[in-house]
């Protein structure tokens, strides 16, 4: 074993040291810190039943292994390497069965049980209670009161979940990666001069360039998204959607196929709720979250889907007939279906995204993406140094009106080949009061946008889409919510302890701020030019903002009924796979039908690669409190400083100390209202 001072991972005091860590360090870190909480926790057993003599020590330890693990999987996340993933994998389920162990401690929960019914609970702080509330509950959930014979098969199931859904992510990457075509100047037409740049750079750098087939395209989503949108060339349309649609799926290498882990998941999930006595994992997954059952889900999302199919459907008519008489496509397939939207709309609207993403370079976008943070909440960001994990990524500091530091967040935000797909934000450290010193939180913001052009053409600086930026400010919400927080402790600081299905409100919230002009015209600078976007150009992408938001929003209501639905009423006994359950799901809801080979389920890494098995409603579920919350803003002013105070005193700042409906109806001074998101997706007349 490696003392403390040489393994990076057992250093705790201040940020991760990401220059020092090496594969060989994370054995013996989880060794010795799994073996710590071990021993603390049955210390915690012998010890009185306060919150000082328990629960205090075995956050310390818990704390710990959270922390250290944390940079490990960040690290497998955006630094994928063959030896890191294979000690990512070796220790993952050592990982999952200490936190199974914890969860199912009897004398933990017995110990908990006499705080709770003690004379010292009344004294504890209201975030205190919460957290021995929430212990409970978890002990419940975590199969603390089964016997035997039950909490070893329930740790036994934990811990082959946890390692299929790595699998079922390293699939889904494998798979992108595995997929690459060259083409000809020919196959290109249509596709933008920046992307075609990036896929110029990226087939040289192969030096792979024969008969004239000079740029290379994959199925990342900067390389990809443009070819669906913009390539006139409908065969490599074709091809790509294919490739894409088929990822991880049968029609690859057998041992990316994710379908036999999507078969195996499911009854698993199921298995382990009937063993706390429920009668599906949907029942299971609502007990820590707003929804009170997969009933109420279904009815909230029928209800959204029969609002916005007639908007829907005329999104399809009016796209098919645009396809047929303006583009000459008679039928129209998948993979027309981007690009012939990206036609009707510029024409309608007179702009393309590729006109708009010319005045979002990322400098600019940065700092007017902090202005809202600073005018809003009265905080200060500036640039700072920190130990990193690859050259490309920043890192920031945020600090009150006085000059007192608050938080740091890093910011990754280019695609890279070892980097998991999506964007998404990561608490790297959690705020709380230890031994009288607060720590400060420390967040991580990931994106996969496109990286800057190194070619000898000139050093452009990263240039985002509309859509990138509205995904960066979105990850900055989440980031804020973790970082503005002010409960001193660690289970219910920050998003932690917020119940799921309402961790999206502060990071939809944030993408309100992308469509108001005041903030805009702030953040844009032509990049040739360097003038603002002007006015009548922001019209326009305010005119087409509600363009097909009626196929939108029936696109995730689809994801979210197949999810709700999978793990409620189908019955994975009964023989039926996933895919076929998602063909009936499209048949009610969707207006769009996918071709045959689609094998989406095989890619959806929400749900089986991350944390949203029944609950990936939460996105919409949330957007009626963040649309809701947002139209105060609309009241009062949108940068408002009175109501953005008000917005984190009663939302950020809280964090999960109280239910995610008191803490809206303290900010809004009411029950949420579905009102709002209809009228911002021009449902309802403004
Ligand atoms: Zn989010």
């Amino acid at each position: 074993m490696l003392p403390q001072d040489k393994n990076p991972l057992l250093d705790f005091s201040g940020l991760p040291r990401f220059a020092d860590i090496k594969p060989e360090h994370v054995a013996p870190a989880m060794d010795q810190l799994l073996a710590d909480g071990r021993a603390t926790t049955e210390a915690a057993v012998r010890a009185k039943p306060t919150w000082d003599q328990f629960v205090a020590p075995l956050e310390d330890a818990n704390e710990r292994i959270g922390r250290a693990w944390g940079q490990v999987a960040h690290l497998h996340a955006v630094m994928d390497s063959p030896p890191l993933r294979e000690v990512y994998n070796a220790n993952l389920p050592k990982v999952t069965k200490y936190w199974t162990e914890l969860g199912q401690n009897q004398a933990l929960f017995e110990k908990y049980k006499a705080l709770r019914s003690s004379s010292e609970f009344s004294k504890l702080s209201s975030p205190r209670q919460k957290i021995v509330e929430n212990a409970l509950r978890d002990f419940r959930l975590g199969g603390a009161e089964l016997p035997p014979e039950k909490k070893k098969r329930y740790a036994e199931i934990q811990e082959e979940l946890a390692g299929l859904s790595a699998k079922f992510s390293e699939n889904v990457l494998d798979a992108t990666n595995a997929f690459s075509i060259y083409v000809t100047k020919e196959q290109t037409a249509g596709i933008p001069d920046d992307v075609l740049e990036a896929a110029r750079e990226a087939a040289q750098k192969d030096e792979k360039q024969t008969d004239g087939k000079g740029w290379k395209f994959t199925l990342h989503m900067p390389s990809y998204l443009p070819v669906m949108q913009y390539a006139d060339d409908r065969a490599l349309r074709e091809k790509m959607y294919h490739a894409s649609s088929t990822r991880a799926s049968e029609f690859g290498k057998a041992e990316w196929d994710n379908a036999p882990l999507i078969a195996r998941i499911v009854p698993l999930r199921r298995e382990i709720a009937r063993l706390l006595g429920y009668q599906d994992f949907a029942e299971v997954s609502l007990v820590p979250k707003m929804a009170k059952s997969s009933s109420q889900v279904l009815a909230f999302l029928d209800d959204l889907a029969r609002r916005a199919r007639p908007f829907a459907e005329k999104d399809v008519e009016e796209l098919k007939t645009f396809a047929r008489d303006e583009l000459d496509l008679q039928d129209l397939h998948a993979w027309d279906v981007a690009y012939a939207s990206e036609k009707l709309r510029a024409k309608r609207y007179s702009f393309s995204d590729q006109e708009v993403k010319q005045y979002f370079p990322e400098d600019v976008v940065v700092r007017g993406l902090f202005r809202v943070a600073e005018t809003l909440y009265q905080v200060k960001i500036h640039e700072a140094k920190a130990p990193l994990w690859h050259p490309e990524v920043r890192f920031f500091e945020v600090r009150d009106t006085t000059g007192t530091a608050i938080g740091q967040f890093y910011m990754d935000l280019y695609a890279r080949e070892t980097k998991r797909g999506g964007a998404w934000m990561d608490d790297a450290i959690s705020r709380r009061r230890k031994r009288g010193q607060i720590q400060n939180p420390v967040a991580y913001l990931n994106c996969n946008f496109s990286r800057p052009l190194s070619s000898p053409s000139g050093n452009k600086p990263a240039l985002f889409t509309h859509d990138e930026v509205l995904t960066l400010f979105h990850e900055f919400g989440h980031g804020l919510h973790h970082l503005l927080t002010r409960v001193e402790d660690l289970g219910v600081s920050g998003i932690n302890g917020v119940e799921w299905d309402a961790v999206e409100l502060p990071s939809q919230f944030m993408e309100n701020f992308c469509w108001e002009w005041d903030v805009l015209r702030e953040m844009t600078r032509q990049v040739d030019t360097g003038l603002p976007i002007p006015k009548v150009l922001f019209d326009r992408m305010l005119a087409a903002k509600n363009f097909q938001s009626g196929l939108a929003m029936l696109r995730q209501i689809e994801f979210a009924v197949f999810d709700m639905r999978l793990h409620s009423d189908f019955d994975p006994a009964a023989g039926r796979s996933a895919l076929a359950l998602l063909e009936e799901v499209r048949k009610q809801v969707a207006v769009l039908h996918p071709p045959a080979y689609n094998r989406f389920p095989n890619s959806f890494g929400h749900i089986f690669g991350g944390g949203y098995a029944a609950g990936y409603y939460s996105y919409k579920w949330a957007e009626v409190l963040s649309a809701d919350a947002y139209s105060f803003f609309e009241e009062n002013g949108v940068l408002d400083p009175k109501t953005g105070a008000r917005f984190r005193d009663e939302i950020l700042a809280v964090g999960g100390s109280r239910p995610a409906a008191e803490s809206f109806r303290a900010f809004r001074g009411r029950e949420p209202s579905v009102d709002a998101l209809l009228r911002h997706n021009g449902m309802i007349a403004a």
